[in-house]
């Protein structure tokens, strides 16, 4: 373990005085700090002396940040300034930021609050925010100075940073969504809350052994978490169970009171969330909960010990864990629990905080949009009903018209298995009934309670189920919103080198804030210097990856070949099963070349990454067979050494927010080859183009839209369309269909025993044949094959490959989570800025 001494300096109470002599000077010459920070960001001087005083701040930024660095040593983690390791650093770093941050989130709430300004709630289950520190000083512009600040006192600003653990507080893409959604909102000044969950534990960790995966608890919170407040005062009771009782009020009004049950605690911890260039920080509320008694005191002195903390072990365990699938769904009562707890404590929040307007709640959709992050929230819909109803009194119709001008839904897959079917009530049926009448047909389709029809006839409906609520509710009311990455965590954080050559090409770093401006980048696109150094920066990013597979996994791999990457949740329609089989194709096809040709192989190193959810077997299976098959292809004594270094497989474990940082930079070409029709977007692909990497895809999800705005030559697509999907199941499922030829060969290959003993593999084999390959790889498989030596060709052209790359960074504008955002508030929530001025900030 490292330490280092920190001792006072006499330069740092001369600084002390120049700093005052500086400030004193802004102050005669009339200078306003925030103008002056604004320069700073924009790095526009009108004047040296605007830079001089730059460089006084940076001064006094970096001295504040050590005092007070050194206070939370002594203080916070009462350690002594002579004995402070890497850790300790982090989080003594990590409370000089937090502080900072509490100064404008709790700036942020009162001029939101003055300003009785329409809020907007975002309702997530997940939120995926990986670390916060690095992020924090990008966005509050502290970086530099701080990063000086620490090096002076002889730490590395990486080592620092690397000793904070993840917030893994969500699967992969819905919940990465919501942290790239939150980011954006602070950055564009938007008066917005998250609300989710405090889980005890977070996604798995994911390990591997003897190729398989393994799970661990994640134990992000068996340290201090500096990122969070947690609010002990802010307490709501959330009741389970009980009886709903009628009776007649005092001007005979018929009511209903919800009365016994088990109350359950929850508990606030708010995390606050900075834009970024502005004061603006903005609040994530996650719920933890807690027994609202401790103990049952009766049972306690009968002697009945285990039985009095029973009712405390429930209602802890209800926050414990996040759910470990993606994708799909699992019927589990204790979900249905997570989900009603987090509604309802979130709902009384947000009526409460209404309430203190004083309004009337014909003025709560004026003050209040709530948007769900999937159908997991829905519940708040009934929730909200219920207490207009209820508790607040008004009367039916009036409250519904209330809901119904609050929420707003956002739909993220369209895959079956993950859609929810929980029994909620049906208030909703009656509805439709009032209106159509006569017709039991739509009533029947619209059920939000299963029927008795078996169930793949109404998976076969689906997009009809949508045209049927388009006739109810209207067209009006369904809208598509193209998704959404912050250019702030998935370029400038994660590829700081990159985001340098970009701002000093476009002279400034406004495009941090207006991603279309990378399209100026297109005007160099043929110049050679910038080609030169584009590469460079490609090179070093390929240098990280190759050190870090290094680390995690032992392989050596040639930074100099082609890096292809498949990282994602492990899931079949994503077919990274399809990936490793092409992987065995190539591999056999390279051994029987002759050394002459075999010199002119594009060298190839296979990338893999990402969690299959514990249940989910045949997701398992796939890592172990490509874990399999890189123990054969990166070990191969037999064949000749032109070829050794042509093929390295590595699946890099624990995939996560941390781990996509230092990946995706890194990546020549990735892999997002899902079957046409099952992925409803994806994020990732968004992530890899914008730093200039080239897509292999199927033409599915954003893929289609990413294809648009980069062009043709930018792009490898294959793979039948979507609109074939349903015929080719059809076919396999009713036909004998051949399977492809190639395909046909790899799995001889695997049940010869080449990859270990083949009945480990059979299960999975058995998708292809006796599951009739629903996801249609062998449809796919000739095509996909063909595209792969196209990309192998383009890869040779050195100088035309570096153009697309440049072009697809420059043409990513569309992608950025701001633009989203804007969409969201100007169409469907009715939310405007509310930018945080006039407060002094540090
Ligand atoms: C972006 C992201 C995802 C989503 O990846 P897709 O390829 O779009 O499914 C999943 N996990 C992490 C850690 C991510 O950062």
């Amino acid at each position: 373990m490292e330490s280092t001494t920190i001792v006072p300096t006499q330069d740092s109470l001369t600084l002390k005085k120049k700093k005052q002599n500086g400030l004193q000077r802004l102050g005669n010459y009339g200078i306003n700090m925030a103008s002056v920070k604004q320069m700073v960001r924009t790095k526009c001087f009108y004047n040296n002396y605007a830079l001089l005083v730059y460089n006084k701040i940076s001064q006094a930024d970096k001295e504040s940040f050590q005092r007070s660095f050194v206070r939370h040593v002594t203080t916070t983690l009462a350690r002594s300034a002579f004995n402070v390791d890497n850790f300790s650093a982090y989080q003594a770093t990590a409370h000089t930021v937090r502080d900072r941050l509490i100064k404008r989130w709790n700036d942020t709430q009162q001029v939101h609050t003055e300003a009785t300004a329409k809020r907007v709630y975002y309702l997530s289950l997940e939120f995926l925010l990986g670390r916060s520190l690095d992020n924090a000083l990008l966005n509050l512009g502290l970086k530099e100075s701080y990063g000086e600040g620490i090096e002076d006192l002889g730490f590395r600003m990486e080592d620092v940073l690397g000793q904070e653990v993840d917030a893994a507080l969500g699967n992969g893409g819905l919940g990465r969504l919501a942290a790239c959604y939150m980011d954006s909102l602070a950055t564009l000044d938007y008066p917005a809350w998250g609300y989710g969950l405090r889980y005890t534990y977070g996604i798995f960790q994911q390990r591997l052994k003897d190729g398989y995966q393994v799970e661990f608890p994640d134990y992000w919170l068996n340290f201090d978490n500096p990122w969070e407040l947690p609010r002990l005062d802010i307490v709501i009771d959330v009741c389970f169970g009980g009886t709903v009782n009628k009776y007649t009020d005092e001007v005979g009004q018929v009511r209903y009171v919800w009365e016994g049950g088990e109350p359950v605690q929850a508990v606030a911890y708010d995390v606050p969330i900075p834009g970024y260039d502005t004061n603006n920080c903005i609040n994530i509320r996650l719920w933890s909960s807690k027994p609202k008694r401790q103990f049952d005191l009766k049972r306690f002195n009968e002697g009945q010990y285990e039985q009095a903390v029973e009712e405390q072990m429930k209602a802890e365990n209800i926050t414990a864990v996040l759910y470990p699938n993606d994708n799909h769904m699992v019927g589990k009562e204790l979900r249905l629990k997570q989900q009603y707890f987090w509604v309802a404590a979130s709902l009384s929040d947000i009526v409460r905080r209404f309430k203190k307007t004083q309004r009337s709640f014909t003025e709560f959709p004026d003050m209040v949009a709530i948007q769900l992050n999937d159908t997991h929230p829905t519940l708040a819909i009934v929730e909200l009903q219920r207490i207009l109803v209820d508790e607040e009194g008004l009367d039916w119709d009036e409250a519904w018209d209330i809901v119904t001008n609050t929420f707003a839904f956002t739909n993220h897959t369209i895959l079956p298995e993950a859609m929810e079917k929980w029994p909620v009530p049906m208030f909703f049926l009656q509805k439709v009934e009032q209106t159509y009448p006569d017709d039991r047909d739509l009533l029947a389709k619209l059920s939000i309670i299963e029927e008795a029809t078996p169930q793949f006839v109404r998976m076969a409906h689906l997009a009809v189920i949508f045209k049927d609520f388009v006739r109810y509710f209207g067209p009006e009311k369904f809208e598509n919103k193209t998704n959404g990455i912050t250019p702030r965590r998935w370029l400038h954080q994660a590829n700081p080198k990159l985001s340098k050559l970009i701002t000093e090409k476009l002279g400034s770093k406004e495009w941090l804030k207006d991603l279309r401006l990378l399209k100026n980048l297109e005007k160099f696109v043929e110049d050679k210097e910038f080609q030169k150094r584009w590469v460079a920066v490609k090179h070093s990013n390929k240098v990280r990856l190759a050190d870090y597979i290094k680390a995690q996994t032992g392989i050596l791999v040639n930074p100099n070949a082609l890096f292809d990457i498949q990282v994602k949740r492990i899931h079949e329609y994503k077919r990274q099963f399809m990936n490793i089989l092409s992987v065995i194709h190539r591999y056999n096809t390279l051994k029987k070349l002759s050394a002459e040709k075999s010199s002119k192989v594009v060298p190839r190193v296979v990338i893999f990454g990402g969690k299959a959810a514990p249940g989910y077997h045949i997701a398992k299976l796939v890592i172990k067979l490509i874990n399999s098959v890189a123990d054969v292809v990166n070990n191969d004594e037999s064949i000749h050494d032109n070829l050794k270094v042509k093929s390295r497989v590595v699946f890099i474990p624990d995939y996560n927010v941390s781990v996509a940082e230092i990946i995706i930079p890194a990546s020549d070409i990735s892999q997002h080859i899902s079957t046409a029709g099952t992925e409803a977007s994806g994020t990732s692909n968004m992530k890899f183009v914008l730093n200039g990497g080239l897509i292999l895809g199927t033409v599915d999800g954003a893929n289609i839209e990413i294809h648009e705005e980069i062009g043709d030559d930018n792009i490898f697509m294959f793979g039948n369309l979507a609109n074939r999907v349903e015929d080719l199941r059809h076919a396999h499922r009713y036909r004998n269909v051949q399977m492809d030829p190639s395909l046909q060969a790899v799995i001889r290959d695997i049940e010869s025993g080449h990859y270990g003993d083949p009945r480990i593999f059979s299960p999975l084999i058995n998708t292809l044949t006796i599951g009739k390959d629903y996801y249609l790889i062998s449809d796919d498989f000739d095509s996909y094959l063909k595209t792969q030596d196209l990309v192998d060709e383009a890869y040779n052209k050195k100088e035309e490959w570096t153009v697309k790359s440049i072009l697809c960074t420059a043409r990513m504008g569309k992608f950025s989570s701001d633009r989203a955002i804007k969409e969201y508030a100007e169409s469907i929530w009715n939310v405007e800025p509310v930018p945080v001025t006039g407060v002094k900030i540090n």
